[in-house]
C-alpha cells in the first residue's frame, strides 16, 4: 500500500520523499527467554545521503493518506530495493535488542507488513520540510537538484476486487480488512490471490451459547526433521508436558493452533499455548454462521513461520529445547481455517472449555498492528 503524510497548506511545489516502512512483531528465543517486540521502522527509499534516513515516530504520530491518482506533487522514484530496507531494519532491531546476537538460538518476523510512506519536502536551496515548514539538512548544490528523479505517475488506483462468489454469484460480505472471505450462501470460504479468488477448507466449529463471536484459528499439522515427533503423544514428551499422556495421543496428529488474526505478541503466543494443548477437536461443519465472523488478517504462511517460536514457548525445559532450535525444522502437511466459537461477556471474548480470555481491545488494537 502506498501513503502520504499530507502537508498542512502546501505553498510550494510539493516533493514526496519515499520511505519503507515495516511494521510487525518480532520474536526471539534468547537464552532461556523468549522476547518479542513490535516493531515499527522506516528507511528511506531513494539515495539521498542529504535526507534523513528514516521518518521517526511520524508514520505512528501524524495522519496517513492514501495515495491516488489525483494527489498532487512531485514522486520521488524509488531506488532501494526492499531487500535493503530489510537488511537496515534487521540492524535496527539488532541495535536495540540488549543481549547479545550469539545468544539467539531463533528469530522470526511474524505479520509483519511492508508499505511506502512519501514525506511532503520543498526544495529551494535546500530541503524544507512540508509539515514543520522548516529546513532539514545541508545546503544543495545545483548538480543534486538536477539529479533528482521522478517517477511518471502510474495507474495508483486501489484495486478492490470482486465479492461475487465464484461458486454461486451470490454477492459476498466481508471484512476490509480480511484476507479471507465467507460465503453463507453456498458455504465457501475465498482467499484473494493475482489470479482472483480462491476456495480454501474450512471448519466452523458450532458454539451453543448466545452471543458467540467466531475467531478463526490456522489449524497446522506439522512434519519435524526431529526423527522423533512426530504425534502429539511425542510432541508431548519432547517438550516435556506436565500432562499424563493419553492413549490417543500416540496416534494423533501433532496440530499447532495459531491465531488467524494479529494481536499483541504475548496474547498470541498465550493463545496458541493454550488452544495447542487442548488439541481441539474438528468436524466437517462448513455451515458459515449467522454470528460475526472475525477477519482473517494473519495469513497461513506467516502462522507457518511461528511454529518454531511456538515450540519453544510449549517447552517446558527450556535450557533442553532451545539448543535444537536451530537445528529442528517443521512443514505444514495440511492446513485448516478453524472458525472457534468464543462468548461475548463485558469487555471480553471468553472460551470457556479451554480456559482463553481475549479482549475486545486487544483485539481491536491488533487490526492496525
Ligand atoms: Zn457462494
Amino acid at each position: 500500500m502506498r501513503y502520504y503524510l499530507q502537508p498542512p497548506n502546501p505553498s510550494q511545489e510539493i516533493v514526496y520523499i519515499p520511505y519503507w516502512r515495516f511494521k510487525g512483531a518480532v520474536f526471539s528465543c534468547q537464552n532461556i527467554k523468549i522476547n518479542h517486540k513490535i516493531l515499527d521502522t522506516s528507511f528511506i527509499a531513494a539515495n539521498l545521503p542529504f535526507l534523513p534516513s528514516s521518518l521517526g515516530i511520524r508514520p505512528q504520530a501524524l495522519k496517513l493518506k492514501i495515495v491516488s491518482p489525483e494527489a498532487e506533487g512531485k514522486f520521488i522514484r524509488i531506488q532501494t530495493p526492499v531487500k535493503k530496507a530489510f537488511e537496515f531494519m534487521e540492524k535496527q532491531y539488532e541495535k536495540h535488542n540488549p543481549l547479545k546476537q550469539r545468544a539467539i538460538m531463533h528469530k522470526a518476523f511474524i505479520g509483519e507488513t511492508l508499505s511506502m510512506i512519501y514525506a511532503p519536502v520543498f526544495i529551494k536551496e535546500r530541503v524544507y520540510d512540508a509539515i514543520l515548514n522548516r529546513p532539514i539538512g545541508r545546503p544543495l548544490k545545483n548538480a543534486e537538484i538536477e539529479s533528482l528523479s521522478y517517477i511518471s505517475r502510474p495507474d495508483w488506483q486501489v484495486k478492490f476486487i470482486s465479492t461475487l462468489c465464484p461458486d454461486c454469484g451470490w454477492d459476498i460480505e466481508g471484512e476490509k480488512d480480511s484476507l479471507i472471505i465467507l460465503c453463507k450462501h453456498c458455504n465457501t470460504a475465498w482467499k484473494a490471490s493475482l489470479t482472483g479468488l480462491k476456495k480454501i477448507d474450512f471448519s466452523i466449529i458450532k458454539g451453543v451459547e448466545n452471543n458467540i463471536v467466531y475467531l478463526p484459528f490456522w489449524r497446522i499439522m506439522v512434519d519435524s526433521n526431529e526423527h522423533d515427533i512426530s504425534t502429539f503423544g511425542d510432541f508431548a514428551r519432547k517438550v516435556n508436558l506436565p500432562m499424563i499422556i493419553k492413549k490417543d495421543w500416540e496416534t494423533q496428529p501433532l496440530y499447532f493452533w495459531v491465531p488467524g488474526f494479529k494481536i499483541q505478541p504475548s496474547i498470541f503466543l498465550n493463545t496458541c499455548k493454550r488452544m495447542t494443548l487442548f488439541q481441539p477437536k474438528v468436524d466437517t461443519n462448513t455451515t458459515v454462521p449467522n454470528a460475526f465472523a472475525y477477519p482473517v488478517t494473519l495469513p497461513s504462511t506467516e502462522a507457518m513461520e511461528s511454529i518454531k517460536v511456538q515450540f519453544a514457548n510449549l517447552a517446558v525445559v527450556k535450557k533442553k529445547i532451545f539448543p535444537l532450535l536451530p537445528f529442528i525444522n517443521f512443514a505444514a502437511s495440511n492446513i485448516l481455517l478453524v472458525y472457534y466459537p468464543f462468548t461475548k461477556k463485558g469487555s471480553e471474548l471468553i472460551q470457556r472449555s479451554i480456559n482463553i480470555s481475549i479482549n475486545k481491545n486487544a483485539l481491536q488494537f491488533g487490526r492496525v498492528l
